[in-house]
């Protein structure tokens, strides 16, 4: 009985002291509480502001505008599209439209190209070699459209056979060939067919047409970016499309094409381009409108 008295003062003890307590904490208390649900009120009305995921960081209380991402600077430079995809647009250079060779020189000796023009199209002539673009180029967007005779012969390899260097820098063989081959049922080792980057690169597929028709090439290339010392720093890239699919994406180069060994890379800068005679028996393509624009 004692302790169940003892215990009841106790309690109503406690009781008081907290009672106590409590009146006096009990306005701070009150303010704290409205602060926090006004404070709620207001937040909740505000715009949901995105959460970041990256580097983009909006602070969390700093509602985004449309107008904070948006670029006035540098205006693009007006281009006037050719009348067609495959015609030449108002900045290009022009380095075969049909006429002459005036753009174009001899590999072996820079002499004028004695390649053979007639109808409008250029037709390779494999008795004086290859021909080079008299200017040098970088990095460029290309457009060359190629035709391989309806009465085609030979196979494989031996079966026209021709390549459009994307940049061929002196002396000799040396460059980075596009292939250019009759791939129409003709089977040969598959990094090079018409389409891939010699020895380096098979296409992602084979879009060619039958001999007798036009083929299309267009390329984005980048070229190769050297050391002081003549090492490499990055290397080419390439994409390419033929006959409007795409076959090459962005394939970084490993080095110039080599017909025997591997790939390697030797210091160059600007280069021209440069369109391959083929040493095989069968019958010379033809290439028309050709055209690229510079990306310095
Ligand atoms: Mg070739």
């Amino acid at each position: 009985m004692t302790l169940t008295a003892d215990w009841f003062r106790l309690t109503q003890l406690d009781s008081r002291v907290v009672s106590s307590c409590a009146m006096r904490i009990q306005f701070p208390f009150l303010q704290v509480t409205t602060l926090f649900i006004v404070t709620s009120a207001v937040c909740a009305q505000q715009p949901r502001v995105p959460q970041s995921t990256g580097r983009h960081t909006t602070p969390a209380h700093t509602p985004a505008k449309p107008e904070e991402t948006e670029l006035w600077q540098p205006v693009p430079k007006v281009v006037t599209p050719g009348a067609d995809c495959n015609a030449p647009p108002s900045d290009a250079i022009v380095l075969f439209d049909g006429h002459n060779l005036d753009e174009w020189v001899s590999r072996k000796d820079k002499s004028p190209a004695k390649w053979i023009v007639a109808d409008g199209v250029l037709t390779v002539n494999k008795a004086v070699g290859d021909i080079e673009t008299k200017r040098t180029f970088l990095n460029y967007q290309l457009h060359l459209e190629w035709k391989v005779p309806e009465n085609i012969s030979g196979s494989g390899q031996a079966r026209g056979n021709s390549g459009l260097f994307l940049a061929s820098p002196p002396p000799g063989d040396g460059g980075y060939e596009l292939q250019i081959l009759d791939s129409y049922k003709n089977p040969t080792y598959v990094n090079g067919q018409a389409g891939s980057i010699y020895k380096q690169s098979i296409p992602l597929v084979n879009p060619t047409r039958k001999p007798g028709e036009w083929q299309v090439y267009d390329v984005v290339w980048t070229a190769p970016i050297f050391n002081a010392d003549g090492s490499l720093k990055t290397s080419a890239f390439v994409t390419a499309f033929f006959n409007g699919i795409l076959v090459q994406d962005h394939f970084a180069v490993k080095g110039e094409t080599q017909y025997i060994g591997q790939p390697f890379y030797k210091k160059h800068g600007a280069a021209p381009l440069r369109l391959q005679a083929h040493g095989d028996p069968s019958q010379p393509i033809s290439f028309r409108n050709i055209w690229v624009r510079d990306l310095q």
